[in-house]
């Protein structure tokens, strides 16, 4: 690899929470290096398109004037959808607490402040295994070749082979993640502006369930960016490759080409397709200890992230986890060393966060989505109920009628109950 034989901390990974990590400790003068299998930090990384901007503020000094900020989101819309139409709830702010990106230019833009800072960062290296010695990691393997390190941040992503490998996970299965495909569609920022209301510096984030991922649990989002739209659906993998009697790929062409897609897209180009995993288990896919003997796990390897139903939160929790782990590290070394003892503050510090805070506050949504039928049940129950109330002819149903007659043939009142039990009940 022609680089140094020993650095302080090698981190595997520059998404999200690594290059948040690299940045923090070259910031506090450790020597780092950064080893990303893609040709260029960024080039692996795909997401929907919002991130909640508050921990990179935190992190990153500069944020707001020097990301690459596509739009600040002022509108937001979630929608249930059937075949017969759509129901939509729509929150309109001056906020500026989320914003719209392409992930590839954001990571990008994270390794190259660590970069500014002094981390090296090596790419087109996949690492192959953590290199261990007695029971601690000393460094990293690479195409045979070693390198040395006191610490090593493992923020290798969602497929966390490397956990695997050394026996902190079991191998995912389909019910630990799920699969999400996207479009980038170019559209032009007038065109956008004008067609989902917005001024230039105004992004939507939208959300869908039911009919728009073929009723698979999941759902689909459209974030608009400064001149393209990111259009997209996540469906949990145990469905997608179980029940699904369709393509995913195609499920996201009959979305684009459905009402109301086709009309606001029309005559926008592809210029961008892809696909991802992205953890779906909640707390059950965080490893049981996220660090040992000389090494600590951040980000989506570590299952840090949350899925509301209506949003998403990943990489600004990717990324306070790796400025999290940069500061265990410190405080390890101040210790005396990166025992796994030392070590250990990093889960004191990820408890005391918003991460593990807000992982155990919302554990019961990741609970009601696991049971598939919420997203077929409540788009029919709404949509029915919708049209009950605006398609009348001569009389008008009061409100509860209208819900109770969409209700009925469909399930029980008690079902709805508890489902409603289940999301407000405590972790
Ligand atoms: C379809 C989809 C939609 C999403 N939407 C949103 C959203 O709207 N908002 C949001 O906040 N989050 C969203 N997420 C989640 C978010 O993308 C992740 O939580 C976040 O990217 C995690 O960051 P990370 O650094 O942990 O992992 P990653 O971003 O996956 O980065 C891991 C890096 O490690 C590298 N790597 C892996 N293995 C090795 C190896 N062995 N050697 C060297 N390099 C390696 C990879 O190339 C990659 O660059 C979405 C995810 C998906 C898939």
């Amino acid at each position: 690899m022609g680089l140094p034989a020993k650095f302080d901390v090698a981190v595997v990974g520059a998404g999200p929470a690594g290059a948040s990590a690299a940045y923090t400790l070259a910031r506090k003068g450790f020597k780092v290096v950064v080893l990303e299998r893609g040709r260029a930090p960024g080039s692996k990384n795909l997401f929907g398109g919002r991130v909640y901007s508050r921990p990179l503020e935190r992190i990153f000094e500069g944020f707001r004037n020097e990301a690459p900020i596509e739009r600040w989101v002022k509108r937001e819309i979630l929608s249930f959808m059937t075949e017969d139409g759509m129901v939509s709830v729509e929150y309109t702010s001056n906020g500026s607490t989320s914003f719209t990106a392409y992930l590839s230019k954001l990571s990008a833009w994270m390794a190259s402040k660590a970069e500014s800072a002094g981390a090296v960062i090596v790419t087109d290296v996949r690492v192959d295994d953590v290199l261990m010695e007695n029971g601690r990691a000393v460094g990293i393997v690479s195409g045979g070749d070693r390198l040395y390190a006191d610490v090593v941040v493992i923020a290798e992503g969602v497929n966390r082979l490397l956990c695997e490998k050394m026996n902190i996970v079991t191998p995912l299965s389909p019910e630990d993640v799920a699969l999400g495909v996207k479009h980038v569609i170019r559209l032009g920022t007038d065109k956008i502006n004008e067609r989902f209301g917005l001024d230039s510096d105004e992004g939507l984030a939208w959300f869908l369930v039911g009919k728009a991922t073929d009723y698979m649990p999941g759902g689909a989002f459209l974030y608009t960016n400064s001149a393209t739209v990111s259009l997209g659906i996540v469906v949990f993998l145990s469905h997608a490759v179980r029940e699904v009697k369709r393509h995913v790929y195609d499920v996201l062409e009959d979305l684009r080409a459905s009402l109301p897609f086709v009309r606001l897209l029309e005559g926008g180009s592809l210029v961008e397709y892809g696909a991802h995993l992205t953890p779906e288990a909640g707390l059950r896919m965080v490893p049981r200890k996220l660090y040992g003997d000389g090494f600590l796990i951040a980000g989506d390897a570590a299952g840090l992230l949350i899925n509301l139903g209506y949003t998403v939160r990943g990489v600004d929790m990717a990324a306070f986890s790796g400025y999290l782990a940069a500061e265990a590290v410190e405080e390890a070394h101040s210790l005396g060393g990166y025992t796994s003892q030392n070590l250990s503050c990093y889960e004191r510090k990820l408890n005391d966060s918003f991460i593990m805070k807000e992982m155990k506050r919302h554990s019961m949504v990741q609970k009601l989505m696991v049971k598939g039928h919420v997203f077929e049940l409540y788009p029919h129950v709404l949509v029915g109920a919708a049209k009950r109330l605006f398609e009348f002819e001569e009389t008008s149903p009061k409100l509860l009628e209208a819900v109770n007659d969409s209700l009925k043939g469909r399930c029980s009142r008690l079902r709805v109950l508890l489902d409603v039990v289940t999301l407000m009940r405590g972790p």
